[in-house]
């Protein structure tokens, strides 16, 4: 039933995925796309605007970024699965945006700031148009489908903002309703610790990949950070500060308290602990390691969904552009 409205989201293909990513947004997409019509592009544009010095890498993440995907449960036929710069009205929009766009808003964008502090002191550097124009380019891929509703996790609400009000003010200047207002969509994403407690990061090397294999599975499983002052098996531990405990929080809801209760108890052993937890995640999760390994066999295969969604994305964006032109007298 899809009566919600018209979705867009995308992300950018920056390796492969970690358990972490889908928990936070993936598995929020699957579900969205039951109840909206979903645009979902992988946006290799968006990641061009900070790693735009080495692409080396980038048609293969986009290869592994749609078996992700599609292992996941993303449906090809009821979604618009595509690459953006398969639709190239995604930098034509993003052009005329930008002619309009006060560079006071870009500036004041709170991730803007945060990015160039992180990367203070490493060889990257992000002073560039590019990097700057950022939210411009996000607004484009959501205005181009005029999609009313975002997914939205805590951390890009202000690029929502910004996009809102770049709708407003196109609309106002060219004395045309062209844009809808996207709404957010909030969604409560589960947060994945890395096995080590810190943020699960690709650069700290404390992630669990998607679609790993029991054998993976198990090997991260075994190495997640417990209660160190528990030597013995019957010691009493404390779960709230044991990464394998959050993770039964997730993965085995209905046993969590009773391990806990174990052990806090000191009835329960740590290896014994891991193993009913490696089951219960490979139990989750196998179907997606299974549909994983038989779509990267078929490298054919994915290119072929990837250009359906692109023709279906072209079909829009094109009757779109000539609104959005019209409304500014170009032709
Ligand atoms: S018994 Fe389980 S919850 Fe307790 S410290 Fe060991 S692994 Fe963590």
């Amino acid at each position: 039933m899809m009566n919600k409205g018209r979705i867009f989201s995308g992300m950018q293909p920056s390796g492969r995925f970690h358990l972490g990513n889908y928990m936070g947004a993936l598995e929020n997409w699957v579900r969205l796309q039951h109840e909206y019509e979903c645009f979902f592009s992988i946006v290799d544009l968006h990641a061009l605007t900070s790693s735009y010095a080495d692409t080396s890498k980038l048609q293969e993440n986009v290869m592994e970024m749609a078996i992700d995907w599609l292992s996941a449960g993303l449906d090809p036929e009821k979604n618009v699965i595509f690459v953006q710069s398969h639709v190239k009205e995604h930098a034509e929009l993003a052009l005329l945006l930008g002619m309009s766009t006060p560079l006071g808003w870009l500036e004041r964008v709170p991730t803007y700031k945060d990015k160039i502090r992180d990367l203070e002191g490493t060889n990257k550097d992000l002073h560039t148009y590019g990097f700057l124009g950022y939210p411009v380019l996000m607004a484009a891929d959501i205005m181009l489908y005029k999609a009313t509703c975002v997914p939205v996790g805590e951390d890009q609400s202000a690029h929502l903002e910004l996009t809102r009000e770049i709708v407003r003010r196109f609309n106002y200047m060219y004395k045309k309703e062209v844009f809808p207002e996207p709404q957010a969509v909030y969604s409560k994403a589960k947060v994945l610790p890395g096995i080590d407690g810190r943020k699960m990061s690709k650069s700290y090397g404390n992630t669990i990949p998607f679609g790993a294999s029991p054998e993976e599975l198990w090997q991260q499983v075994r190495m997640m950070t417990t209660d160190p002052k528990r030597i013995k098996k019957t010691d009493p531990g404390d779960p709230n500060v044991c990464i394998v405990y959050q993770f039964h929080k997730v993965f085995n809801t209905e046993e969590a308290n009773n391990i806990a209760a174990q052990c806090c108890a000191g009835s329960i052993g740590c290896v014994q602990c891991k193993k009913m937890l490696a089951e219960k995640m490979n139990n989750m999760l196998a179907d997606i390691h299974i549909k994983r390994e038989e779509l990267s066999k078929k490298p054919g295969y994915i290119k072929e969904v990837l250009e359906y969604g692109a023709q279906r994305a072209r079909v829009e964006a094109e009757n779109n552009m000539a609104e959005i032109k019209a409304a500014m007298n170009i032709w």
